[in-house]
């Protein structure tokens, strides 16, 4: 039975624990991706809101910094119950602002649940060293201390999972946090920050904010109380930001785009594989900085795996997010759709087979067509830009070292995929792909415990695993000479 749309709720800022509008009162339209329409607003913060969010960061930072990591700890593990116990109720949210049907948002607020966790135990173990001294007397000590307060900037694609890897992180090390959340999907990420203020944070550890993301960013990164920068989006975007936290000395941490490499030998469970990385590439309508996207495929099994695929493109149900049975929701903007048709037609002009979709579905909502493509040439630009889209692009190889030239030949490198039975394939793809991460024979990434992140053009710096944490913590020395 398809599930009933809720009210949506207007979205405002969050500075210094107060929910507020933006002091002039001026708000962005949030629509709908599935009908177009304008179901909310959302504060929009001008210059004197962002004062407002830097002094409560200021605040918050010297309040939470000073607080005990095992406190800290048993907050954010309060959190995380408010989130399992609220998923239910916030699912429907996000499915009306992005699109994405209501048991993948609930999957995507539920993992939320288990990030914050991950960091709440973490936050116990920022283990410092001691180290042997030279001299009588002196004992030689190496603390783990919050870097300071952090503006960190999240993407409209997952609206509550990009925030809660960078603020459970955050928190966890014992900074202070400004969000700047995506304004296309703003309620969902202020549903995630209520269940830290209803849990009893401080005021002033987190703040969100929304308005025009060039000006904020430009506004926030200089700022000489922002210590710590964190962005996911775009290459482009993240190197201008990047460039700007390099300029006045802030750390900064860059989760970019991909173009992640998919690859099945001819020894693979190839059916399994198809299965799989079918599931994969259309979760999200494709809109995943880790979605499988250049499929290379051994030449004897070829035909069979681009026929196979075809036929799981096909068979998918793409419609609203509230509708039984829908496999695939809307893109979430609109800009995406002529951007994807372009990159289609370019392949289809170059010689590419376009062996299913390539169009959007009707003229309500952003819902595309998922597309199969094969045979794009390499110098097509799908085989060279990221699609973030539903759509696979495959092509044939032979032997081992032609496809790990291919794989990386790109200056992207964050995600990768392989399927084979050979233990030998497996290791020299898992040491020789450049890439942040390969899974290899199944899914397995982005996990609350293993390292998330990427190389080259996607960026530098973790999302997850043990290290995670050491992003938003500095080192600091301490010799002491008894007297
Ligand atoms: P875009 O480049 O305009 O924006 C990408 C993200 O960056 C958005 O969330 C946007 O609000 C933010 N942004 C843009 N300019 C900014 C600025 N000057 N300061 C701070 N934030 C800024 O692209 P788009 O049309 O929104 O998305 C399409 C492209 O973005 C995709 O091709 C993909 O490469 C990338 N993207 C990546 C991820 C990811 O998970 N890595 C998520 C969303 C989008």
């Amino acid at each position: 039975m398809s599930q009933t749309a809720p009210r949506y709720p207007d979205t405002q800022l969050l500075i210094n624990g107060e929910w507020r509008n933006a002091q002039n009162g001026r708000t962005i339209d949030v629509l709908n991706p599935a009908t177009g329409e304008v179901i909310g607003k959302v504060a929009h913060a001008e210059i004197v809101d962002l004062d407002a969010a830097l002094d409560a960061a200021a605040k918050g930072f010297k309040i939470w910094s000073a607080t005990s990591p095992f406190d800290r700890s048993k907050l954010m593990r309060r959190a995380a119950d408010l989130l399992r116990e609220r998923a239910d109720a916030i699912a429907p949210i996000l499915t009306l602002e992005q699109g994405k049907p209501v048991a993948e948002a609930k999957g995507e607020i539920l993992a939320g649940a288990d990030i914050i966790e991950w960091f709440a135990e973490e936050s116990r173990r920022t283990y410092g060293q001691i180290i042997p001294a030279r001299a009588a007397g002196v004992s030689q000590m190496a603390f783990k201390l919050p870097v300071g307060p952090v503006a960190a900037f999240t993407p409209w694609n997952f609206p509550i999972n990009q925030v809660v890897r960078k603020l459970s992180a955050a928190i966890a090390a014992g900074c202070s946090i400004i969000v700047k959340a995506p304004e296309e999907t703003p309620a969902s990420p202020a549903e995630l920050l209520r269940v830290f203020v209803d849990a009893g944070i401080p005021a002033g550890v987190v703040n969100l904010v929304y308005g025009v993301p060039s000006e904020i960013s430009e506004y926030l990164i200089p700022h000489p109380i922002i210590r710590k920068i964190s962005f996911t989006g775009s290459t482009p975007i993240g190197k201008m930001l990047a460039g700007l936290a390099s300029q006045h000395m802030k750390l900064s941490t860059m989760e970019l785009g991909g173009h992640a490499p998919a690859i099945i030998f001819d020894d693979a469970d190839v059916e399994g594989a198809v299965k799989t990385l079918a599931m994969s590439k259309f979760r999200n309508a494709g809109q995943v900085c880790v979605s499988p996207t250049r499929f290379l495929v051994q030449e004897n099994v070829y035909e069979q795996v681009v026929q196979s695929f075809t036929e799981k493109a096909k068979a998918i149900k793409v419609g609203n997010g509230f509708d039984e049975g829908v496999q695939m929701g809307p893109l979430a903007n609109e800009r995406r759709i002529p951007a994807l048709e372009t990159l289609i037609q370019d392949a289809v002009d170059n010689g590419a087979r376009l062996m299913t979709g390539g169009r959007r579905i009707g003229n309500v909502g952003n819902f595309f067509e998922p597309t199969v493509l094969a045979d794009a040439p390499k110098t097509s630009r799908i085989m060279n830009e990221e699609p973030f889209g539903p759509v696979a692009v495959f092509s044939s190889f032979k032997t081992l070292d032609e496809v790990i030239d291919e794989a990386n030949r790109l200056p992207f490198g964050l995600a990768s995929y392989a399927f084979t039975r050979s233990a030998e394939n497996a290791r020299e793809l898992g040491l020789r792909i450049e890439a942040g991460m390969t899974t290899i024979n199944h899914l397995g990434l982005a996990l609350p415990e293993v390292p998330f992140g990427g190389i080259k053009d996607s960026g530098y710096g973790t999302e997850g695993g043990s290290e995670a944490i050491n992003a938003y913590l500095s080192t600091k020395f301490v010799t002491h000479l008894v007297i």
